[in-house]
């Protein structure tokens, strides 16, 4: 066993997975075990499935360029473009990223194998490259953000000469494929540390490169809104986690995107478009300037403006107030709408009024969105007098 597992086992943390590392190639696992799937074009690797788990069995692979000349960096970036050759054991522990993630149990025996010092670092709560710090972030920007993760998730530092370079090489970040940036970031934000991971990247100045537009809009926060928004909704998200309730990423990207989706709505109101569409055409530019960054897979997409869609309408209440709440979006723009009232965008008593809403008897409900339909059927019928004078 290798990898977060033991990491997690020594420091007396319930390991997310196992990841099993053998002398043996994915057909001789295959051979050994029944329920194998082999998977990965880049590097085979076989999955073993028992019952719902899956343990990921890879074959020791050779892979960093000082100890092997297998790999294949790119000549401009530093990137590592292959690195799919069976290796030693040793060869194994170098290629991996931080020395506390190359520790190896080994079963045979039940001892703790460490090729780099890792045992040391995780006694010290440090988190430690192999190899050339720079040249470790050069060949996989990815790591970076590995690092800005673990340090939220276990609480360890950053040793120093793995830490400035952090600060100084954001950029290569642009160059990694958007989608493995999404599945990175489900680790980051949805793994129980939201909030700690946003404050690492942040400081890291590495969330410009994930986020430009937001990180734009935080810079030029109102009254701390903004930050006070996106804060709230991550810890929300850990809360959730903490309490095994479900998150999904639609609600999380939702969150994220926010503000660079509200400020160009405003603006396309401002220009005399009706809320509806100008949440529509906001949402729709704040989502396609965001996945050439980071891929949104096309549901969750949808999902997220499906709950910004609603927002407006939520805020009209009225009779179709009773049709939201069968909406199958409902409880995740409530939820939405709760976070934008507790970080003061909107006003609170609106967000109470939901909460009522889905509290009271069905009586009461029909009543409750007739009183505020009223007002709202006058000001309707008020408009188009107001517009014919004027114009
Ligand atoms: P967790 O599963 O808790 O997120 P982990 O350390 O197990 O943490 P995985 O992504 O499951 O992370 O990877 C398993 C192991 O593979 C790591 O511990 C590390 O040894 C190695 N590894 C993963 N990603 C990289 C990478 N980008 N560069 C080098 N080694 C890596
Ligand atoms: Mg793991």
């Amino acid at each position: 066993m290798v990898g977060g597992g033991v990491r997690d086992l020594l420091l007396g943390r319930e390991p997310k997975d196992f990841d099993v590392a053998t002398d043996a190639t994915p057909e001789d696992v295959k051979h050994v075990f029944r329920n194998c799937r082999l998977i990965g074009r880049r590097f085979r690797l076989a999955h073993v499935h028992f019952g719902r788990e899956i343990i990921e069995v890879a074959t020791f692979r050779a892979g960093h360029e000082t100890t092997s000349n297998h790999a294949k960096l790119d000549d401009k970036s530093g990137m590592l473009l292959r690195d799919n050759v069976y290796g030693t054991i040793e060869e194994d522990a170098m290629r991996r990223d931080f020395t506390v993630n190359a520790l190896y149990y080994n079963i045979e025996d039940f001892s703790v194998v460490d090729f780099a010092d890792g045992l040391k670092d995780l006694q010290a709560g440090v988190l430690r490259l192999l190899g050339d710090p720079e040249q470790r972030y050069r060949e996989d920007p990815v790591r970076m953000l590995r690092a800005a993760r673990f340090a939220a998730k276990l609480g360890f530092t950053i040793n120093p000469a793995c830490e400035k370079p952090l600060l100084e090489n954001g950029d290569l970040l642009d160059g990694v494929p958007a989608a493995r940036l999404f599945d990175e970031l489900l680790k980051l934000f949805l793994g129980g540390s939201a909030l700690h991971s946003f404050e690492k990247l942040r400081h890291f100045d590495l969330f410009r490169h994930l986020f430009p537009e937001t990180d734009e809009c935080l810079a030029h926060e109102e009254q701390g809104f903004p930050i006070t928004f996106v804060t709230r909704g991550l810890e929300n998200t850990d809360t959730r986690i903490c309490e095994e309730k479900p998150v999904t990423p639609a609600f999380l990207f939702a969150v994220l995107l926010w503000e660079p989706a509200r400020l160009r709505a405003q603006k396309l109101e401002a220009k005399g478009e009706s809320k509806h569409d100008a949440m529509m055409e906001a949402g729709s530019a704040a989502i396609s300037q965001q996945v050439s960054r980071v891929a949104i897979p096309k549901r969750f997409s949808l999902q997220m403006r499906e709950i910004w869609n609603m927002q407006h309408r939520l805020e009209q209440r009225g009779k179709r107030a009773l049709r939201l709440l069968e909406h199958p979006r409902f409880r995740a723009a409530y939820d939405f709408l709760l976070l934008r009232a507790e970080s003061g965008e909107i006003d609170m008593p609106l967000a109470e009024w939901w909460t009522l809403m889905q509290e009271v008897s069905e009586d009461e409900r029909v009543k409750m969105a007739i009183a505020t339909g009223a007002g709202g059927k006058k000001r309707r019928r008020r408009k188009p007098r107001k517009h014919s004078s004027a114009e």
